[in-house]
């Protein structure tokens, strides 16, 4: 197989079919832009696990998106996409670089979700951009910025749903798109707790990478609980 991608925490690699990838998920849990590295014994199944709930969840309730299907315990098929190069951050309360950068205290609950764009390039530590940038550099049309803060805005909304039935907080949360080979946008990668920030609703726990980030004890017992709950209330639902 042919290797097309590797990332931090993903292998892509092209299928006989050509409309179709493998993307097989690592151990690897990065910091600091990848300068901080260590590998996590359970992490690539529950997060293969988490995110293949989270896209089937997503298509049931009527988000394209690139998943097909989970074939082992650390691998999906998916559709190829032509990857958007942006990181997009949708934020429904303070955390990480947001409260660092306007100096606010972590938690506090956004009047509304914000969209970020941010470049997805590792050697410039992916710059923060706005859409004026990134249409002057042609990197993307207005139009398609458009579509896909409000395609961003709506699977936060939806998530936030998902999170809570499952008492978690989604304080913020990354999303890749790509566009399918009718050219339409669609959600890509993965969503899990690398990739996103989950408290407890009640004790406000952190859930997520913030516990290797921070150094806040164990990263797969959080991500267990994540994956646990988030069975048991898609599994209520059907
Ligand atoms: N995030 C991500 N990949 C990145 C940077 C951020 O998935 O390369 C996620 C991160 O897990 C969080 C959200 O995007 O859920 C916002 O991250 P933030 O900008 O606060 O950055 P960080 O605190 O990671 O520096």
């Amino acid at each position: 197989m042919k290797k097309i991608y590797e990332g931090k925490a993903k292998i892509l690699y092209q299928l006989e079919d050509p409309e179709t990838i493998l993307m097989v998920f690592t151990n690897q849990a990065t910091a600091l832009n990848g300068k901080r590295k260590e590998d996590i014994a359970g992490k690539a199944i529950l997060n293969t696990q988490i995110s293949t709930l989270i896209f089937e969840w997503l298509e049931s309730v009527g988000i394209a998106t690139q998943f097909i299907k989970k074939i082992d315990d650390d691998r999906q098929v998916v559709k190829r996409l032509e990857m958007i190069p942006l990181e997009v951050v949708v934020r429904n309360r303070v955390a990480g670089s947001f409260a660092k950068r306007f100096g606010l205290e972590e938690g506090g609950v956004l009047s509304k979700p914000t969209v970020e764009f941010f470049l997805k390039d590792d050697e410039l530590d992916d710059p923060f951009v706005n859409v004026s940038q990134l249409t002057s550099l042609n990197k993307i049309t207005e139009e398609e910025c458009q579509t896909i803060s409000d395609l961003a805005l709506k699977i936060n909304d939806k998530l936030i749903q998902l999170f809570d039935e499952a008492g978690l907080i989604l304080v913020d949360i990354k999303f890749e798109f790509g566009k399918d080979s009718s050219g339409n946008i669609i959600l890509g990668d993965e969503i899990s707790p690398d990739n996103c920030r989950l408290w407890d609703k009640v004790t406000e726990e952190k859930l997520d990478k913030d516990r290797f980030r921070r150094h806040l004890g164990s990263l797969t017992d959080a991500y267990e609980e994540v994956s646990k709950r988030l069975d048991a209330v898609i599994a209520h639902q059907k």
